[in-house]
């Protein structure tokens, strides 16, 4: 069984190329009638839309790094005239920066090449565990799995015992959302006194927003008995890649196009080489051409033994720049920088570590002044700093004054992906 959402996966490199280059050449023509944006960075180039014929000619347009999309969406909101003010649309998602997304409309598959190729179908019910509070994450992969067939329970991020709960009274056959959240899922059940594999129904999952580690997939595949697939992509561009069965690389997905170039000119690199994620997502309402993930990787161009042509990633070696993802929610350095902000003179660096299955955020403060000690001034530091970046710290650790100073990197990451 292979699993095939449409043909498009399995047409020749020649056909796609020909399809995504149409589709392109199309995306361009109306986002030039369309978006104010898009039309100032062509004309900014001297540009036509007919010199953007082909994925080739992508590389005439520059890449909008997530910071700066920020700044182009800050400058005119929602959307910085990237997208067509005329279109409807029907939800508007927010992510943190804040970024505004017009959600894409139900004609794009958005995820469902994922859960096809994972196997999900009619008979599964599935426990969503990604939020969906404001973000796109719950409802995008809702989705998804809604186009395979699948029954979705939204339990979002509800706690632990409870998930446990719907997972033995619903039958529930399948889990979406992060690895980490379906270890301490696992772990709760093994408090409440169920055996997981024995008792409960669960046989895959697929996971997106933080890495997969091979010691952790390799316990829920031998002592669970729980078959898992990684997705991957970006809150600004959708799904971008996918794992199959044979769990050796990612497939690209027909709605995007995907380039791999180096961070520091944009160039494309070779096939195999290690580059910026760079996507294009083809559409007709959000004219955001070549957004810059942060992500590296590389191209796979062997086939796969599953029989989709499409171009695979060698998964995610780390990020171009500075900036993390933590516990799936991405920490920007200006995120950090805003903190600080509220509280002038403080210099602080924060830092990712991992025990276990989970991320650990450590901010470390420099003591300068005596107004920065004490707990009230630590409660609020705390809140300002969740309400930015979205993500709540673990500790805060006062050190010596003169122990940071303003060129030290504002964020460690210790973590290691083995
Ligand atoms: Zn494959």
């Amino acid at each position: 069984m292979n699993n095939y959402l449409d043909d498009l996966e399995t047409i020749t490199r020649d056909q796609r190329d020909a399809y995504q280059n149409k589709r392109l050449s199309e995306m361009v023509r109306l986002g030039f009638e369309r978006s104010p944006k898009l039309r100032s960075i062509l004309q900014d180039r001297s540009l036509k839309p007919t010199d953007i014929q082909t994925v080739h000619d992508l590389v005439k347009l520059p890449i909008i790094s997530r910071e700066q999309l920020v700044d182009i969406e800050a400058k005119e909101p929602p959307y910085g005239g990237l997208a067509d003010p005329n279109a409807f649309i029907e939800r508007i998602f927010i992510s943190p920066g804040p970024v505004y997304e017009p959600h894409l409309g139900s004609d794009d598959p958005l995820w469902a090449r994922a859960y096809k190729a994972a196997g999900f179908g009619k008979t599964d019910i599935v426990l969503n565990a990604f939020s969906y509070h404001m973000v796109a994450a719950g409802l995008t992969f809702h989705g998804g799995l809604n186009k395979v067939g699948a029954t979705v329970v939204p339990s979002g991020s509800s706690a632990t015992q409870q998930q446990v709960q719907l997972i033995k009274d619903l039958n529930i056959t399948g889990y979406t959302g992060t690895p980490s959240f379906l270890m301490a899922i696992i772990t709760k059940a093994s408090e409440m006194g169920y055996d997981f594999a024995r008792d409960f129904k669960v046989k895959r999952a697929s996971f997106a927003a933080e890495p997969l580690q091979p010691s952790l997939r390799q316990r829920f595949e031998t002592e669970y008995g729980i078959d898992t697939f990684q997705m991957y992509g970006a809150t600004e561009v959708g799904d971008v890649a996918y794992e199959c069965s044979a769990k050796k690389g990612w497939h690209l997905c027909e709605e995007v196009i995907v380039e791999i170039v180096d961070p520091a000119t944009g160039e494309p690199v070779k096939p195999g080489e290690l580059g910026e994620v760079v996507v294009t997502r083809l559409n007709h309402i959000f004219f955001l051409l070549r957004f810059g993930t942060g992500d590296l990787s590389s191209i796979i161009e062997e086939p796969c033994p599953c029989g989709r042509t499409c171009l695979r990633l060698s998964g995610i070696a780390g990020r171009v720049g500075d900036a993390v993802k933590v516990r799936g929610m991405f920490i920007a350095p200006s995120q950090v920088k805003r903190v600080c902000e509220a509280f002038p003179g403080l210099v602080i660096q924060l830092v990712i570590s991992r025990s276990g299955h989970r991320d650990n955020l450590t901010a470390k403060l420099d003591a300068q002044a005596a107004h920065f000690l004490g707990n009230e001034f630590q409660a609020r530091f705390e809140k300002n700093f969740q309400e930015i970046c979205t993500v709540k710290l673990d500790r805060v650790e006062f050190l010596k004054p003169g122990s940071l100073s303003a060129e030290t990197k504002l964020l460690v990451d210790e973590r290691t992906w083995k």
